[in-house]
């Protein structure tokens, strides 16, 4: 860990891009990029858009010759005044719809935060999604801050050798490079973050890392004054064995709220993003009692006051730890809660799916949260009934569990030529007021061709970026000729183009639409109307079933048969996924039901005019309304078993791709437009773009939860 971050000395002209640098908010504004690219655009791509190295390393030359020419100037100037009224948060719609919430914070925790290739502290779609509620908490003036982890080795990169093994490389996080401050050191005014956990001390330095108005807080127990195995608790990103999970867990919940306090910073809401956070509760339930309330006050006042959000229907995404793991960790802090051994436990007391009862973070966190919810309305549904024990009493329907649907943040996800297109036809304002569906009306009014013009661009960047990155590859590992077939040279950007892209989880079903391989042969070599898969995605390095799946994949990509047409995009994260969401036709989505609690990717998509094809799951099953998509729906048994399922879904999904979506995507007209397919596309983006964005959700969270329980802090 180095305590210093190394600031450039800048032309006094264009002093303040070393505040830009430091702040995110550059990474959702796309004038903001340009200032960095316009200096020079190879180093901008060498340092993999990262503006701290970028500047680190910029020649003199160019910031002088930048700091005397009018034209970066103006944009510079129009860029900081953006910049400043967006930290000022004045006029910004929290402020105005709550005039009497000023000055109370909200504290997110999460164990992941996807915000930009430079900071790699997470992992897939709950990290994004945090990323994407800071992101919006920001534009919106939502006072929020984040209480996470860096990972000094951060989630693994995905390499794939020639026979289809995947080979995780963790790297070492180059901290100087990073877009983050050290707030809490062994130099700063007090020393480390010291966490007395039962008896030992932890040490933990912070970061900040600033999103526009939002700051998020990161912890790092990688310190010299750690015994090893504790510096190992932030070294990776879900890894290491129950033990250390159960220690990770409490750094975060616990060591976040000692944090805050050691801060200075009193929020008055708390949100736990998925069970990982839940030990946040115990912890403000202990101080209050060592501050005289009693146990049944303090945690009433903790519950009014906490938000919990659950992510998956899947059991095995629920932490829960062996009570002698609890026992040893916790026996030094019930005492200080009130309660002896039993009533601890019973907090998170759950039956085990494999039998005999754990300490569930999920359950923990639903006992003690007032404010709970799943994210997507069919999630909602299947949370209420996969915890209904816990409110015996109750009728499924009546579990107070209710959901919020995830959205995505647009000024992130949208492709640039898309911005200016909706800047041309919806106004140059759209993305101030993109969740007012009145404004997606006006979609209409764009020209078929100019839409379709954009698409096809926006395929020949994917394609291009898969060249480049095979090239890249090919000089510098020397990968072999089938390395370079599988990512991707051959394919035809004529070709209808499918992505599949998430985690290899077997439940995601990734092989479903590989399963019929003559039926798929026939409909990607048809002469007139070609059509080929990109895939992408990681599996987590203890997931045998996982990786085998990818290993599957790569074999039938590197076949002769299949002649280039299924293609494997290596290092699946945020920024493939851009150039995969934005440059496909068609988004792939075959979850086994209900087991999709939401999914973003595709609404990445939607948004982008890449309509969704999809398994009625998740978001889609709200999402989908017969014009906008398609449904993979056959006409089966809800309680179907997995079998009869996976090959009814497979026959349908071929069905829908042979009669609907193929003759859709190649019906052109005499200027070579395919029109029904560009209609469908802007009924995509109209109903995506107001109702699947991270503003309608931070704005319910907000008027649904937040200010709810704001007033209950008080
Ligand atoms: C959006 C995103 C995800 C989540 O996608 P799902 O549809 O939920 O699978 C995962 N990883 C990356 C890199 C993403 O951008």
């Amino acid at each position: 860990m180095s305590t210093f971050t190394v600031e450039r000395s800048l032309p006094n002209r264009i002093s303040r891009l070393n505040d830009l640098a430091y702040n995110l908010w550059w990474s959702w504004h796309q004038n903001a990029s340009w200032l960095f690219q316009h200096l020079d655009k190879t180093l901008w791509e060498l340092t993999h858009h990262n503006p701290v190295k970028f500047l680190q390393q910029v020649s003199p030359a160019k910031l002088e010759a930048a700091a005397a020419d009018p034209v970066f100037l103006r944009h510079y100037d129009g860029i900081m005044m953006a910049f400043d009224k967006c930290l000022e948060g004045k006029d910004s719609w929290f402020a105005q719809t709550y005039p009497d919430m000023a000055g109370r914070t909200i504290a997110y925790f999460s164990a992941e935060f996807g915000l930009h290739i430079s900071l790699p502290i997470y992992s897939g779609g709950l990290g994004i999604l945090a990323g994407d509620h800071c992101k919006e908490a920001s534009d919106i003036g939502l006072p929020l801050v984040g209480v996470g982890f860096v990972y000094p080795q951060g989630y693994f990169k995905q390499s794939i050798t020639s026979d289809g093994r995947q080979e995780p490389i963790y790297e070492r996080f180059d901290y100087n490079a990073a877009p983050m401050e050290c707030v809490i050191s062994r130099e700063t005014e007090g020393g480390l973050l010291d966490l007395h956990l039962n008896g030992n001390v932890i040490y933990a330095a912070v970061w900040r890392v600033r999103l526009g108005l939002v700051s998020l807080y990161l912890m790092d127990t990688d310190v010299e004054e750690n015994e090893p195995w504790d510096r190992e608790l932030s070294a990776r990103l879900y890894g290491g064995d129950q033990e250390t999970r159960i220690r990770q867990e409490m750094v975060l919940g616990i060591g976040g709220v000692r944090l805050l306090d050691r801060l200075g910073i009193r929020p008055a809401v708390f949100h736990a993003n998925e069970g990982h956070a839940a030990f946040l509760m115990l912890e403000r339930i202990r101080s209050m009692v060592q501050g005289g309330m009693s146990f049944s006050d303090a945690v009433e006042k903790v519950r009014s006051t906490t938000v919990f959000t659950t992510h998956t229907p899947v059991p095995a995404g629920h932490d829960a730890f062996p009570f002698h793991l609890v026992e040893k960790h916790f026996h030094n802090f019930w005492g200080s809660m009130g309660l002896d051994r039993e009533q601890f436990l019973a907090l998170g007391e759950y039956p085990d799916p494999h039998g005999g009862v754990n300490f569930n973070m999920t359950a923990l966190a639903l006992r003690l949260s007032g404010h709970r919810n799943g994210v997507s309305k069919l999630h909602g549904r299947v949370s209420r009934l996969m915890w209904h024990s816990m409110w015996p009493e109750q009728t499924v329907d009546e579990v107070p569990i209710t959901h919020v649907t995830n959205g995505v943040h647009t000024p992130t996800w949208i492709a640039p030529e898309m911005d200016k297109l909706f800047a041309k036809y919806l106004g140059h304002d759209w993305l101030d007021k993109h969740d007012d569906p009145t404004l997606w009306t006006r979609i209409d009014e764009i020209p078929d061709a100019e839409l379709w013009n954009i698409r096809v661009h926006l395929k020949s960047r994917l394609l291009n970026f898969m060249r480049e990155r095979a090239r890249r590859d090919w000089i510098a590992e020397g990968a072999d000729s089938t390395q370079v077939l599988t990512a991707g040279t051959l394919l035809d950007p004529n070709a209808l183009t499918i992505g599949f892209a998430r985690r290899f989880a077997t439940y995601k079903r990734a092989m479903l639409v590989l399963s019929n391989l003559v039926r798929l042969k026939n409909i990607m070599h048809d002469e007139w109307r070609p059509v080929q898969i990109v895939f992408a995605g990681k599996a987590h390095p203890a997931d045998a079933p996982g990786r085998s799946l990818i290993s599957e994949i790569y074999q039938l990509a590197r076949d002769n048969d299949i002649g280039g047409r299924i293609a494997f995009v290596e290092d699946y994260d945020i920024h493939v996924a851009k150039y995969l969401v934005r440059g496909v036709d068609v988004w792939l989505n075959n979850p086994r039901p209900p087991l999709e609690a939401s999914g973003t990717s595709g609404q990445k998509a939607a948004l982008n005019g890449v309509p969704h094809l999809s398994i009625l799951d998740g978001w889609w099953y709200e999402g989908y309304q017969g014009t906008n998509g398609w449904a993979i729906a056959p006409d089966i048994p809800e309680d179907a078993d997995d079998d009869l399922r996976d090959q009814a879904d497979r026959d349908e999904l071929y069905r829908v791709l042979e009669e609907e979506v193929v003759p859709l995507y190649f019906e052109r007209d005499s200027d070579g437009v395919p029109r029904g397919w560009v209609k469908l596309i802007k009924e995509a983006i109209r109903t995506a773009g107001p109702v699947f964005s991270a503003r309608r959700m931070v704005k319910e969270y907000a008027s649904r939860m937040y200010v709810e329980a704001m007033k209950n802090a008080r």
